[in-house]
């Protein structure tokens, strides 16, 4: 049976992959500081612990392993990382976190690792446009990404091809786009946007105000979990070593996205632009690598995967009104 790592199980995307290691028959131990938040963890084992401390990293790496996914890092939604408040945390805990598991797999001999990295690494000067033709793999240098985030996950990155020219590591980088789906973060201040849009239209009224930072023109592209999850492993065991975007190119204004939440849920809401924190005016992501490389690329329409988000946060929404008797 083979055995996989997965670095920051406790979290969105780690406990969806590492449902789907286990339905594809491996032995999966996670390592996190919390478990997962909404759904037991399917683990065979589960390691609590933070991998800022190394010997932690050496107690998740205490066997070889044939396939660790590094996904572990400190990281939100705008709300979180763009407020310049948690910038020290954000470099500091992320960057030790990938120091820590990279040596210890290097002591392991566990070669082969995913890492990843974000759509926060490009820089901020080709986003100002909302009409964004799409960011390819390319254009990240000269560097300049518009937050501590992008380039801390920039620098690790950096430090994983060190390990693979080094060390002999066989590394994978995926650049995610903006990931969303069920059992991810709603209401805690680390949401992006998906969540957080779904969450202020299931809690409005017919016809009520739905509050959206700047004028909603904004233009991102956002991927299903499942997608993301299936082009990670496609990424995994080809034999691509230089970062690849996984992200969807269907993108749609801020705005749109309301829209289509408020389609979904069955309602009318109005838009109610209110100041915050906004990140680049336009991002989307270029799949022309992706789709040669790994002669795949993700296709499923927005409105699917926001049909089952909407309902799951839906379902949040509900399950906390009865709690509080609100
Ligand atoms: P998440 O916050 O849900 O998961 C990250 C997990 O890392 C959390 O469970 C957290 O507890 C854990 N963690 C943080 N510090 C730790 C520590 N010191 N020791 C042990 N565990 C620690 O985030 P996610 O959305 O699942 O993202 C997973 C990875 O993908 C992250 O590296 C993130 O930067 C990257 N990414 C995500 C997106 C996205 O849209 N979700 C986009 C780009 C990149």
């Amino acid at each position: 049976m083979k055995r996989a790592l997965v670095c920051g199980a406790g979290g969105f995307i780690g406990s969806h992959l590492v449902k789907r290691l286990k339905r594809d028959g491996f032995w999966v131990r996670g390592v996190d500081m919390k478990y997962p938040r909404f759904a037991e963890t399917e683990a065979d084992d589960f390691l609590l612990g933070d991998l800022r401390d190394m010997r932690t990293a050496q107690d998740a790496v205490d066997m070889k392993f044939d396939e660790v996914y590094q996904l572990a890092a400190d990281m939100g939604g705008a709300g979180y990382i763009f407020t310049g408040e948690n910038d020290a945390d954000v470099m500091h805990n992320s960057a030790q976190i990938n120091l820590n598991i990279l040596e210890a797999c290097r002591r392991r001999n566990c070669f082969k690792i995913f890492y990843s990295s974000s759509a926060c690494i490009y820089p901020h000067h080709i986003q100002q446009q909302t009409a964004n033709p799409g960011l390819a793999e390319r254009d990240a240098y000269p560097a300049a990404p518009d937050s501590e985030y992008g380039w801390e996950k920039l620098f690790s990155e950096r430090l994983y091809g060190a390990y693979a020219r080094n060390h002999g590591f066989q590394v994978r980088v995926a650049r995610y786009h903006n990931i969303f789906g069920p059992e991810g973060a709603w209401n805690d201040g680390r949401e992006k946007a998906p969540a957080a849009m779904c969450r202020k239209v299931a809690e409005a009224r017919d016809g009520g105000d739905v509050q959206i930072w700047g004028d909603g023109e904004q233009t991102r592209s956002f991927l299903y979990i499942d997608e993301c999850v299936e082009g990670s492993l496609r990424l995994m065991r080809s034999d691509y070593s230089q970062p690849l975007n996984i992200g969807s190119d269907e993108m749609v204004s801020i705005n749109r996205l309301v829209g289509l939440i408020a389609e979904v849920a069955g309602k009318k809401v109005r838009h109610k632009h209110i100041p915050g924190p906004l990140g680049v005016r336009g991002r989307n992501s270029d799949n022309t690598l992706i789709e040669q490389t790994l002669l795949w690329r993700p296709k499923e329409p927005l409105r699917k995967g926001i049909e089952r988000t909407y309902g799951w946060v839906a379902r949040q929404v509900e399950a906390a009104r009865q709690r509080t008797g609100a």
